[in-house]
């Protein structure tokens, strides 16, 4: 699509998340003013608690068959990774709905295609980061190991790996035994008969990301606003710019600026939904603690059966798992912790699952299509950068390139083509 706008000069960010922090970020360095509002604190929402994983050759689209043929019934039981709980929300079904139809392999082998082009220039989006001042690193996988119990559990994971290489994204993955996997990671427990070695993958600590983020953000001279809720945007005109009504304590205000984006993760609908983002953007609620292991392991670990996801985060170990569909402002329910720590306990023999810190829920924003919302609305001033699901650490960098590309040149890049907000 054309600018149909002047050359902006300014923009606001609502939203101080992993994809709100990167676009602005990068706005800021194409030259625009740039102010970010944040209703809570940066990092507030599912950027703060979440694996840090960056895998690109493992990220893929939610809905798949397997959903069809394994996950309805477990859905409703409080010890299932997936939970939905009964309850006569109209968004939640017509987010269902839409997942049920887009679980066929024909809907994702489509929307794998869309991420092909996004994966593989995910890393290389964060070394662009560190180049302009990031300081906290990422680091290598080496390797990430996806690890198993059971004698043929791995195949399951193999097969959707040759699904995944067959429409075009490449996988280094092999298969090791279980000594091998408690010789690279001790603390793994004997149960484990065999793992997935990935290769091409690095991992970061999200809080620690996320302040280094905010930090160069500042410092590249935009203003980060805290405590700030966004309650409405005005599009705009042509001629005329956007505006977001903003609320700060009893204060109400308008900011104004040539251009609006809308990061807010899981709670995109209710500012988009004016400019006709119509796909429900639902929170998949996830957990994590952290816990101390002895002896520490180096690598992620991913045990894919119980659907447990661990990462390094300094001299302790986040765990985290879950997928619960339901709003993401509900309290944390401490059963879904309970069922992790029972996940996890055969498994991480070296962890003390007792001493838990930092017990956290947050939502991922999941689209019932399973592919991000990034591009122009309705308004062509505003626009949408959200709804990355399990991916918005992996891709935030990258998104925010992205926009501030279409932003800058009034032109939606190639690859954005397949994420365009306004598809149904
Ligand atoms: C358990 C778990 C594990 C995960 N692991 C990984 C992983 O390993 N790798 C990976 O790539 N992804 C992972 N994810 C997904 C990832 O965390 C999300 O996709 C990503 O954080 C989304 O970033 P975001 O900036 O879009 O949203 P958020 O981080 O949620 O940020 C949105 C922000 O907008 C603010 N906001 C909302 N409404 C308003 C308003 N009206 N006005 C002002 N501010 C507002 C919120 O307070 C929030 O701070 C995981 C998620 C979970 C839950």
């Amino acid at each position: 699509m054309q600018r149909r706008f002047p050359e902006p000069g300014s923009a606001v960010v609502v939203g101080a998340g992993m994809v709100g922090l990167a676009t602005a970020w990068h706005l800021r360095r194409a030259g625009l003013d740039v102010t970010v509002v944040e209703s809570d604190r940066v990092a507030a929402g599912s950027s703060w608690g979440n694996a840090g994983w960056l895998t690109p050759p493992i990220t893929t689209p939610l809905p798949e068959p397997a959903i069809l043929r394994t996950g309805l019934r477990a859905m409703l039981s409080v010890d299932s990774p997936l939970y939905v709980p009964l309850r006569p929300d109209v968004d939640l079904i017509r987010f269902l709905l839409g997942f049920l139809r887009h679980s066929t392999s024909r809907a994702w082998r489509r929307a794998m295609r869309a991420y092909v082009p996004l994966n593989s220039q995910a890393l290389e989006a964060f070394d662009e980061l560190a180049d302009g001042g990031v300081d906290e690193p990422t680091r290598p996988g080496d390797p990430f190991l996806a690890c198993f119990a059971g004698a043929d559990e791995h195949r399951l994971l193999m097969d959707e790996f040759a699904q995944i290489r067959a429409e075009g994204q490449p996988v280094a993955a092999e298969l090791i035994g279980g000594d091998e996997v408690r010789a690279l990671a001790p603390a793994v427990s004997d149960r484990v008969v065999s793992a997935i070695r990935l290769e091409g993958t690095r991992f970061l600590d999200p809080p620690r990301y996320l302040a280094s983020l905010a930090r160069a953000v500042r410092a590249a001279g935009v203003t980060i606003r805290e405590g700030v809720t966004a309650t409405e945007v005005d599009g705009g005109t042509p001629t005329r710019p956007a505006a977001v009504r903003v609320r700060e304590g009893e204060q109400e205000e308008r900011l104004a600026a040539d251009v609006v984006v809308l990061a807010t993760g899981a709670w995109l609908g209710h500012l988009a939904r004016p400019f006709g983002v119509r796909m429900v953007v639902q929170a998949g609620r996830g957990y994590s603690f952290t816990v101390p292991v002895d002896p520490m392991p180096t690598m992620p670990l991913y045990f894919p059966i119980q659907r447990v996801a661990c990462t390094p985060l300094g001299d302790r170990y986040r765990v985290a798992g879950m997928m619960e569909f339901r709003r993401p402002d509900e309290p944390l329910d401490p059963r879904r912790i309970q069922a992790i720590v029972r996940a996890a306990r055969p498994l991480l023999a070296g962890a003390d699952l007792d001493d838990r810190q930092d017990e956290w829920v947050g939502s991922r924003p999941c689209t019932p299509d399973g592919l991000p919302l990034i591009g122009p609305t309705r308004s062509p001033r505003v626009v949408a950068a959200g709804g990355h699901g399990m991916w918005g650490i992996t891709l935030g960098p990258l998104t925010g390139r992205l926009v501030a590309e279409l932003v800058t040149t009034g032109r939606t890049p190639d690859v954005l083509r397949p994420l365009d907000p306004l598809r149904r």
